[in-house]
């Protein structure tokens, strides 16, 4: 049974009509830049993630880098963060001058070590850059307290857990700023490149707010320097149409992740933990396993798609060997990267499918 990684296509068609009447009516409007979706998106989703203020922007990673330059990160600067991330935690670090440190992670939860990050902490260190991996958010109290005692900046790596919880509270609402992505195959994802950036610090959003529009608060006046990393209003409407069936397709994931729990139990393979303080909400659904070359051959063989999030950490990539770092370091995510696969996940998967999965993976 075909059982792709994702399936943008059948979510789309449960929402059709609506997605159509959205971008019809900005079209109608013609406000296509900053226009009434992009704000009143921007008031609703700070609603949903219990926050002060957000900014929509252009991506994910555009958001780290506005938010590690509005909370004053620069050159000389050094900032704690995971090797094992998607590539843009980093280059947004190296994007505004500063140097990224890798903590090392959990081995259960793949989420940033605690006492690795005491372990890197330098006279340098400005802040901490912790990633929601997966949808699972990091020890959000430990965090701020290390941040607090060193007087430490934090910005959250949020992009792929968007309603994700730590103790009842909403990612992105911990830190000085956070960073989310609705690129498309994201839990709240756009058609096409978008994100934004929360924050409860009002310097910080209007700082954002500036850096974000070229650097302008009225036409013509051009207060800092700035770039144009606005989000477009049809961007904005569908992201707003989608906002409304968020909890339940988040409801969705977690629903069909328990029932992996199940189909998996007595499996050679292992889940990776959810911490019963995170609400975890299942971007990915990450297994480790000893025969990993075995079972993608199977799952590909009965036409389920697998990935591996993410092959090669990122002190490894050819564009950090400059940072010089050996290769026997970061232990646990060399080795835990190197048994990684990510299973399919979406809300509209089936029992059946999941049962495909599960048996091919059983299989190998
Ligand atoms: C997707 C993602 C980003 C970047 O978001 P884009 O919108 O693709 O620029 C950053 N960090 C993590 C962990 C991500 O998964």
């Amino acid at each position: 049974m075909n059982v792709p990684f994702v399936d943008l296509k059948s979510q789309y068609q449960s929402i059709k009509p609506e997605i159509q009447a959205a971008i019809n009516a900005v079209l109608d409007r013609g406000d296509y830049i900053l226009g009434q979706d992009v704000k009143l998106f921007e008031e609703e989703f700070s609603a949903i993630c219990e926050v002060k203020h957000t900014i929509a922007c252009s991506n994910g990673t555009d958001a780290l880098v506005m938010a590690l330059q509005a909370c004053g990160i620069g050159s000389g600067d050094e900032v704690i963060t995971v090797a094992n991330t998607w590539v843009s935690t980093v280059f947004a670090i190296t994007t505004v001058g500063a140097k990224p440190v890798f903590a090392d992670i959990d081995p259960d939860t793949h989420l940033i070590d605690l006492d690795s990050i005491r372990a890197s902490l330098s006279n340098k260190t400005k802040a901490i850059l912790p990633v929601h991996l997966y949808g699972q958010a990091c020890d959000m109290t430990s965090i701020m307290q290390i941040a607090k005692e060193k007087n430490l900046k934090v910005i959250e790596d949020a992009c792929q857990a968007h309603l994700s919880e730590w103790k009842g509270q909403k990612v992105g609402s911990f830190g000085d700023a956070a960073a989310f992505s609705f690129y498309p195959g994201k839990n709240l994802g756009a058609y096409g490149d978008a994100g934004c950036v929360t924050t409860n610090d009002p310097q910080v959003a209007d700082r954002i707010r500036l850096l974000q529009n070229m650097g302008q608060k009225t036409k013509h006046h051009h207060e800092c320097i700035g770039l144009n990393m606005r989000m477009d209003t049809l961007q904005a409407a569908i992201l707003r149409v989608k906002l409304k069936h968020l909890e339940q397709w988040t409801n969705a994931r977690r629903t069909a992740t328990s029932r992996y729990h199940e189909l998996l139990e007595g499996s050679s393979v292992k889940i990776v933990r959810e911490n019963p303080n995170a609400k975890h909400v299942y971007h990915l659904f990450v297994v480790e396993c000893d025969n990993r070359d075995e079972i993608v051959s199977e799952l590909q063989s009965q036409g389920v798609g697998a990935q591996i999030h993410y092959p090669t950490p990122i002190h490894l990539q050819p564009c950090y060997q400059s940072l010089g770092l050996p290769e026997e370091s970061l232990l646990v995510t060399k080795k835990v990267v190197s048994r990684i696969l990510s299973l399919p996940i979406y809300p509209e998967i089936t029992e059946h499918q999941q049962k495909s999965v599960v048996s091919a993976v059983n299989n190998s």
